[in-house]
């Protein structure tokens, strides 16, 4: 009803309607009501009042977790005794690992007591990876999630006064004018849709003529964006930050943005169950955030690796009192960065690199395992806007699918192919298709690389 009336609307109607519904956001996330200067408000808050790092009241705050856990939820009161009060946090390690299969089959046993309608909400997982779960969160605990993100923003070298464009997955403008706006906090919604060749000047356009200083999206989006500005010769001084998140941030995506934009790239990570948070300092680095639970690494006996390594994450997540999680296995897998200091003081633990649970990780028919496309992605032809590598070990084929404003030549992609072939061996026979466009997941991500068996 609401979205058959935005359509129908006037654009300068649509975008009150996106001025409204941007200032309900914004009013969800920080519990303030973003009129006139109280964005300056909230950020003086957060910066002030946030901390990401307290490892002395660490230990503490776990143990006062497991009892709300153990006296809360119907799932861990039966567990009760094996979770013993802490007396450092090494001793963790005597409290049992939660595999996501046990909390997706006993899902409504993890909720708590307190949850009632006004004082929580249910996210979805996406089912890229199975069935979706129904995650419930305490609106305090989401809301201190949000202000965490927006402090380590701050200290990136975000300013949240100054116009924002967030590149939207939202179907709220049309080819004409490809982007919306609220006029009270200076943010431009930019349609993920319309990006292509034919549409880019008016990306270019909105984006210097309102001097956006920060951009936010989907990497795959921003970078297909930054690579049609660089094709097209187009130079943008004003971004002075891009946030990216949602899905992994690729090495060669990276590169593109900071060329094209000549500025810093901050990727931080929150899983679908509220579990933790891992954002980028203002030296590059990824840390993990204590404010929000403990997070260990363990390798495949269940010890914790050492830095330089890479093993399963497992969290302690201090944000998800109305589904407790506790030791829970997100599933995804991290390297521990060799050098466990950083000059920005931020503490936590600090990470090289996440790694997907459901990607990236292919094994050949020789039984070597590739991890990095990224490397091998980076040697496509410059024409190439987007890709999505498709591997079968059965059909002994892999697809490379690609956007791009004309057929490319298969010579072109020597190198690329070269690159492919000494990671993956001889035995693949490997295909090049032109497409309109790279397929989504349901939930509108794009996914570089697709193994399929
Ligand atoms: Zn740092």
């Amino acid at each position: 009803m609401i979205k058959k009336l935005y359509k129908r609307s006037p654009v300068l109607l649509q975008n009150i309607f996106v001025t409204i519904e941007n200032i309900f956001v914004l009013y969800k996330k920080y519990k303030y009501i973003p009129l006139l200067d109280s964005m300056a408000k909230i950020s003086q808050d957060v910066v002030k009042n946030s901390y990401m790092n307290k490892q002395h009241t660490l230990l503490d705050r776990i143990n006062k977790f497991s009892e709300y856990a153990t006296s809360h939820t119907v799932y861990y009161k039966s567990k009760k005794n094996e979770y013993p009060k802490l007396n450092s946090l090494d001793e963790i390690t005597k409290w049992p690992l939660l595999e996501k299969e046990v909390l997706k089959a006993e899902t409504e046993t993890f909720y708590s007591s307190e949850i009632d309608s006004s004082n929580s909400r249910t996210l979805h997982t996406s089912g890229s990876t199975g069935s979706p779960m129904k995650i419930k969160v305490s609106v305090s605990d989401l809301q201190l999630r949000f202000r965490l993100l927006l402090k380590t923003m701050i200290e990136f070298g975000y300013d949240p006064l100054k116009p924002m464009g967030r590149i939207t997955g939202h179907d709220i403008s049309d080819e004409d004018v490809i982007y919306r706006k609220d006029y009270l906090n200076k943010h431009f919604f930019l349609s993920a849709f319309h990006l292509s060749q034919d549409n880019i000047q008016k990306y270019y356009d909105v984006i210097v003529d309102n001097q956006l200083e920060t951009l936010e999206g989907y990497p795959s989006a921003i970078y297909v964006m930054a690579k049609l500005f660089d094709q097209n010769g187009y130079k943008v001084e004003c971004v002075k930050n891009v946030f990216t998140t949602a899905e992994k941030l690729h090495e060669y995506q990276k590169e593109q943005i900071e060329k094209t934009f000549g500025c810093k790239v901050f990727d931080y990570y929150g899983s679908n169950e509220q579990s933790i948070f891992i954002f980028t300092c203002k030296e590059g680095r990824l840390h993990s955030a204590d404010a929000t639970g403990l997070l260990e690494v363990v390798d495949e006996d269940s010890r914790h690796v050492q830095p330089g390594e890479v093993g399963s994450m497992v969290v302690t997540s201090l944000t998800s009192h109305f589904m407790p999680l506790i030791r829970y296995k997100i599933g995804d897998a991290c390297k521990l960065s060799e050098d466990q200091s950083c000059g920005c003081g931020n503490g936590g633990l600090i990470i090289d690199e996440i790694i997907g649970r459901d990607e990236d990780i292919f094994q050949t028919i020789e039984g070597n395992y590739i991890t990095r496309f990224s490397v091998v992605l980076k040697y496509l032809p410059f024409d190439v806007i987007e890709s999505q590598i498709v591997l079968n070990n059965e059909k002994l084929l892999i697809v490379l699918y690609y956007v791009a404003n004309k057929m490319l030549i298969e010579d072109l992609f020597s190198d690329f192919e070269k690159n492919l072939i000494s990671k993956v061996g001889t035995q693949y026979h490997i295909v090049y298709k032109k497409v309109d466009e790279i397929t989504k997941t349901s939930r509108g991500k794009k996914r570089a690389v697709i193994i399929e068996d």
